[in-house]
């Protein structure tokens, strides 16, 4: 069985109040005791979870995210990613956006931070540790923008001359790193918050337009948890010799693992065949068309040990080691309730369908 475990859930926001105005209608229900939808009175997808325009922040969390800490804590990586239109919600869920004091307003990272912290320093507590100081784990951020093919530190932003660029570079075992990344030592949640939003506002003020930078660029913050633990004696099939315990040495291992947030650019620049795209000026995304292709390719059965195309994109090599092997990837798909974004709507959900298709390959048809 592969190893792979892509979810998916999808998130419906409230119709805004100017589409309110302009009386636009709903055009997706929802079943009642499964996670389905129907999109127009034709087409139904159904994924992980499903949230209605009603979900809170916390039931979107509690439902998706919360057994993924427990398994970053363990020493899997975890990838995020946010996909939907512009103004679906993508920034609002994740929590990467600037305003996040608003009410109910805390996304999955302020909600990640409180738990990691809690459950490290619970179980530092319980291990005999005096606190976080005790270096049994040490969490860093880094805050990257993806924007093009060009990456962009966002909590190192004056720093600007070529070399000093970020780079994603290839060690000689084949295994991916990042270069010229600054990465943030934190202590403490608040200390995560405060780095998260340095680099949100940096985002939304490098930019002429707010809405232009997170519609055309992926923002990518990611935390590494580097832990020292004691290694469980009596499971260890060598010492099982019924010696007293007193008797053993811990064995102490090192573990390090990735959480990656990301908050992909509108998927309205995924566009291939629909006529309008040249009208809009709209320039295709080779990340997101890249990352469709990789997550398929993992979960293709048929091409399982083929290639998986990670070097079509910087997002996807950016990502390489955080998609698939013993990675947990979750897909929030983020869309609009209104039916002027029907056909935007449309082509989210099928890319989110074919996403879920690693896990579950014999699913309704999406066409
Ligand atoms: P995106 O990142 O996809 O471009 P945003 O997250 O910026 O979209 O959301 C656009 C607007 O809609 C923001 O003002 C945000 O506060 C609001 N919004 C998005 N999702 C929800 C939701 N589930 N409930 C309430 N407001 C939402």
């Amino acid at each position: 069985m592969a190893t792979t475990a892509v979810r998916v859930a999808l998130r419906v926001r409230p119709l805004n109040s100017k589409e309110q105005a302009a009386n636009y209608q709903e055009c997706i229900t929802f079943a009642t005791d499964e996670p389905q939808i129907f999109l127009g009175s034709d087409r139904a997808f159904t994924f992980d979870n499903v949230f209605k325009p009603d979900s809170t922040q916390q039931d979107v969390y509690n439902k998706t995210v919360v057994p993924l800490v427990d398994r970053f804590i363990e020493g899997n990586n975890v990838t995020i990613l946010a996909y939907g239109q512009t103004g679906s919600g993508k920034t609002y869920s994740m929590g990467t956006g600037i305003d996040i004091d608003q009410e109910d307003g805390q996304g999955v990272v302020q909600r990640f931070a409180h738990q990691l912290f809690d459950a490290l320093e619970k179980s530092n507590t319980k291990s005999g540790n005096g606190g976080a100081n005790e270096d049994s784990f040490q969490v860093y951020v880094s805050f990257l923008e993806l924007y093009h093919e060009d990456l962009n530190d966002l909590l190192e932003p004056h720093r600007d001359t070529a070399e000093s660029h970020p780079s994603i570079r290839e060690a000689l075992d084949g295994s991916i790193y990042w270069a010229g990344v600054r990465e943030e030592r934190v202590y403490n949640a608040q200390e995560l918050l405060g780095l998260l939003q340095q680099g949100a506002t940096f985002r939304a003020t490098g930019s002429t337009d707010v809405n232009a930078a997170s519609s055309r660029s992926h923002a990518v913050f990611s935390v590494l948890l580097k832990q020292q633990l004691a290694e469980d004696n009596n499971s260890n099939e060598i010492n099982n010799n019924n010696a007293p315990s007193i008797d053993k040495l811990p064995i102490m291992k090192r573990i390090a693992s990735k959480f990656h947030f990301v908050d992909l650019a509108g998927s309205e620049r995924l566009k291939r065949t629909m006529g309008d795209r040249q009208k809009e000026g709209i320039s295709i995304n080779t990340g997101l068309l890249a990352l469709g292709n990789v997550i398929s390719a993992l979960g293709d059965e048929a091409r399982k040990g083929s290639h998986v195309p990670y070097r079509d994109s910087k997002l996807t090599r950016l990502l390489q080691d955080s998609l698939g092997g013993n990675s947990h990837t979750l897909m929030l798909a983020c869309v609009s309730p209104a039916d002027a974004d029907y056909m935007k709507t449309l082509n989210t959900l099928k890319y989110a369908g074919r996403a879920r298709n690693i896990q579950n390959r014999v699913e309704i048809n999406h066409d």
